[in-house]
């Protein structure tokens, strides 16, 4: 569901300011522009005016007030800074977007700066935006998280998407026609989509989030230049060809990212174009209605995502989801995978000693992102050295494997080549890291000589410090002196007060510093000159682990592209393993395919009923299809909850998942590739949708109507049941002549409509199933089986029964039922006279299409450029002056 973005907070942003104060705070929130202001004052973030009404009520804290504004108390409302990130969290979540203003300068370089008066100045550092997150925790580890672009392009007649996973660095682009933008929005599924302020209005139902950005943004020109600089290069020919359209996407999402991160570097890798023709077609209604990677309510769990992922490395979970969200169309490509998870099926043995090294091994990929993006340390570091290292020995383990799968064998080369930084980052650092920098400790023993001094320059005084404290109590007899250390006096000499006046002698050596309730501390010459080694030591030490951090965090972003190709190898061997293991855990099959379109299942299965069946204990009924050139469009009757609905969309998952190069839920299947698939639900099945239901209905259809190929499959649930039976029926009966007429597509139809059933009769390769049901001692009996032929009755009063409606209800209706049904014997129902209309192919022939068309003539000579805007309007009237003459 389209989250609407949040209104712009202040509406008066302009407004005279009242005090110093005020005065910055507008100027910042100006820049901030709809994003919430985040102001930072000690040790909170304050929000103010509306920004503070819209935080308060997304995080439920409360809305006090600070002075007043043209009269009017201002609203506020804060959270502390160290809890800052929890609750950034929730207002992001909730569809906001968060400008960060801190503080630039201590109030003591204030004053300096100013006199006593002078204001902290503070600035804006960052935006804080669904699309660019990086903070771990604010990120879910096995999803995506994209921000994306679009662009377009009016004499290319093409849109451009860029995407990139800032998290991961993962950077690709898309050139699709108009009507394919939301199919391909879907697929992303970005948490945030960039739009110039001039496009036009957009069906968004995909993005999260849309935000509107400078029309200069968009510009190609200004686009190349700024990718050429983003990725230190003379042209960006190197990368692919690309079109002004997606150069424009591109450079768009780069802007972005510097205004969010206000300069900041970013990880992107350079940037991949994704070829829309190599994968399946997958509309946004599609996707939704076969809950492919999340459910229709939004979440993974209980999509076919869901239900069959078992990857162990969430780089591996990310591209399953990729993987299901886009099956490919390319013969070879997808036998290249089956190829490899058969391989992996076969031998349970080698599966589970790749999983269990893949499991090992650490997120390597996003540690990458954080280095990159400057906010990485020593414990990022040591997971590249680990997963490298790890992925090093598995290839060595790899290779040693005779009869390769050909996919295997090529992607093996992209483990290797990181040696020299393994072995770099091995002898550097300790075993297990601290994350942050700041006490130091991470570089290993050995690895810098003169580190290794400091530290036994430190480690001798600490030593000394503690010959110092046996020394001082022989010295004065005090068995209970005390060395001690802290943050205000550093190493002093502690003493219970009654000891002290020993000490105090001014002779005695030792200075007094501090009394307190029972003891007394001292300081002594010896002590101090010990103590300062070892601080000056220490001092020193952290210094040189820190040029040693940074010399290796750049070592290893120098290798940024090859380490993220070396995950993506991991990431692609942990989705064979995991497909495979899966298949061979459900007795699923591997299919084979074939260079005729047609789609033969034996024992298909759906997997996230039959999960969820198996969780009560329940047995799935497996079911067949046989569709071909001769037999292509299944018509399916049947009770209501008789497994229709399941048996359309398991056939559905199956070419999803084959093609996706995975084993399929069936006892064996074969299938010629399918181009573009396209599943609808009769809108009374889908009431979460917003606009009118049986509109969505009909333009979905439309789209199907116009867009399948003899290539394609398609399902269609119930179709016309969102409107009058008459109504419905008509349609119904048209869409089932035409899809089997002009669209020549591979289709299983299921209707609650059973007049259909005479379509049989006039059409050759529509053939007729209906789920089986019995009633037995007056129940009724669901076998969730398909047989061939009609369903002989509806059932629909068994099935009432059956819900429990009370038999009195029940009763009622079978008496209507008998009227209702001894008129149609005598009129010849709902569909009499039907079988006389001419047949849908005849129609066709005299469609307006052919006809001479004034309209489309005149507007085809029309060159929008070459217009001004007078004449624009002109030919506008023009147009429609013909169009009130041609209306007969
Ligand atoms: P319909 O579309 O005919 O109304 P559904 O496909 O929605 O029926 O199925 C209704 C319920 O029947 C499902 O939720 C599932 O629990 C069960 N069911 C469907 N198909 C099968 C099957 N092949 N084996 C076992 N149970 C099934
Ligand atoms: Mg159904």
């Amino acid at each position: 569901m389209p989250a609407a973005a949040p209104k712009p907070a202040n509406s008066n942003s302009a407004a005279p300011a009242a005090t110093p104060m005020m005065a910055q705070y507008w100027v910042l929130k100006e820049k901030a522009g709809d994003c919430l202001l985040f102001y930072r004052m000690g040790d909170f973030f304050e929000l103010f005016f509306d920004d503070a009404k819209a935080a308060a009520a997304t995080l439920d804290i409360a809305l006090t007030s600070r002075g007043e504004h043209e009269g009017q108390p201002v609203a506020m409302c804060g959270v502390p800074v160290h809890a800052a990130e929890g609750y950034l969290a929730r207002l992001i979540r909730a569809g906001h977007r968060v400008a960060i203003a801190e503080q630039v300068e201590t109030p003591a370089e204030a004053k300096a700066r100013g006199g006593s008066k002078a204001l902290v100045a503070r600035a804006i550092v960052r935006f804080v935006t669904a699309g660019t997150l990086t903070e771990e925790s604010l990120l879910e580890g096995r999803s995506a998280n994209r921000l994306a672009a679009l662009a377009e392009i009016g004499s290319e007649g093409a849109v451009a998407i860029a995407a990139a996973d800032i998290s991961t660095g993962r950077f690709e682009v898309v050139a699709v026609r108009p009507e394919a933008v939301d199919a391909e929005l879907a697929r992303l599924s970005p948490s945030e989509l960039l739009v110039s302020e001039s496009a036009g209005e957009l069906p968004m139902s995909s993005a999260r989030q849309l935000v509107r950005r400078p029309p200069s943004d968009f510009s190609s020109t200004t686009a190349q230049k700024r990718l050429e600089a983003f990725f230190g290069v003379q042209t960006l020919d190197g990368f692919g060809a690309f079109s002004r359209g997606e150069i424009a996407a591109m450079g768009a999402l780069v802007a972005y990212l510097d205004h969010v991160g206000t300069g900041a570097p970013t990880f992107l890798q350079p940037p991949v174009r994704h070829l829309a023709s190599g994968r399946m077609a997958i509309d946004a209604a599609t996707r939704e209605s076969l809950e492919l990677v999340r459910t229709m309510a939004g979440s993974r769990e209980g999509s076919l995502l869901g239900t069959i992922d078992r990857t162990v490395t969430a780089a591996g979970a990310r591209l399953l989801a990729d993987d299901l969200a886009s099956p490919l169309t390319d013969k070879a490509a997808i036998l290249d995978r089956l190829d490899l998870v058969d391989a992996l099926a076969r031998d349970a043995l080698w599966r589970g000693d790749l999983r269990a090294a893949l499991r090992a091994l650490p997120d390597a990929g996003r540690a990458l992102g954080r280095l990159v993006a400057g906010r990485g340390g020593p414990r990022d570091l040591a997971q590249l050295r680990d997963a490298l290292g790890g992925a090093r020995l598995l290839r060595e383990r790899l290779a040693r494997r005779p009869d390769l799968p050909p996919l295997l064998a090529r992607l093996l080369p992209g483990l290797d080549g990181h040696g020299a930084l393994v072995d770099e980052l091995s002898r550097a650092l300790i075993d297990t890291p601290p994350v942050d920098a700041a006490q130091g400790g991470y570089i290993a023993e050995g690895y810098d000589h003169a580190l290794d001094a400091l530290r036994d320059t430190a480690r001798d005084g600490r030593k000394a410090i503690a010959a110092l404290e046996t020394g001082y109590r022989d010295r004065t007899g005090i068995a209970s002196l005390k060395i001690r250390h802290n943050g205000v006096l550093g190493y002093h000499v502690e003493v219970p007060a009654k000891y002290a006046d020993a000490l105090m002698a001014p002779e005695s050596g030792f200075a007094h510093r501090q009394t307190l309730a029972g003891v007394v501390r001292f300081n002594s010459a010896d002590l101090h000159e010990a103590a300062s080694r070892v601080t000056q030591a220490g001092v020193h030490a952290v210094a040189a682990e820190a040029a040693h951090l940074e010399a290796l965090t750049e070592a290893a972003t120098a290798r940024r592209e090859q380490i993220a190709a070396s995950c993506d190898v991991l990431a692609r061997l942990d989705v064979a393993a995991a497909l495979a293991d899966h298949a061979m855990s459900h007795n699923w099959c591997r299919p084979d395919l074939a260079d005729t379109p047609c789609l033969d299942v034996a024992g298909g299965r759906h997997p996230v009923v039959e999960a969820a069946l198996a969780k009560s204990g329940e047995r799935f009924v497996p079911n067949d299809v046989s569709l071909s050139d001769t037999d292509r469009l299944w018509l399916v009757t049947g009770p209501n909850m008789g497994g229709k609905s399941t048996f359309l969309r398991q056939n559905a998952l199956i070419v999803v998942l084959a093609q996706a190069g995975g084993f399929v839920p069936a006892a064996s299947a074969k299938l010629g590739l399918v181009d573009k698939l396209f599943s609808r639900v009769g809108a009374s099945d889908n009431l979460a949708r917003g606009r009118s239901t049986f509109m969505v209905e009909m333009v979905e259809t439309a789209a199907i109507l116009a867009q399948a190929t003899p290539q394609s499959f398609v399902i269609l649930d119930e179709v016309g049941r969102g409107t009058s039976t008459y109504d419905g029926l008509a349609l119904a009966w048209s869409v089932v002549e035409a899809v089997h007429e002009v669209n020549r597509c591979r289709c299983l139809f299921a209707t609650h409509y059973h007049e259909l059933t005479r379509l049989a009769e006039t059409l050759d390769a529509l053939s007729l199933h209906h789920v089986r049901a019995r009633e037995w001692q007056g129940d009724l009996v669901l076998l969730h089986e398909l047989a061939d032929g009609p369903a002989d009755r509806s059932y629909g009063l068994a099935v009432a029964r059956l819900a429990g409606v009370p038999a009195s209800v029940v009763k009622r209706a079978e008496a209507v039922l008998a009227k209702l049904e001894a008129g149609r014997e005598k009129t010849g129902g709902l569909a009499a006279g039907l079988d006389d209309l001419p047949l849908f192919a005849a129609t066709l022939v005299a469609a307006p299409a052919a006809a001479k068309d004034g309209l489309r003539d005149a507007l085809a000579a029309i060159d929008p450029d070459a217009l001004a805007p007078r004449e624009a309007l002109e030919a506008l009237y023009a147009l429609k002056r013909i169009l009130t003459d041609e209306r007969p």
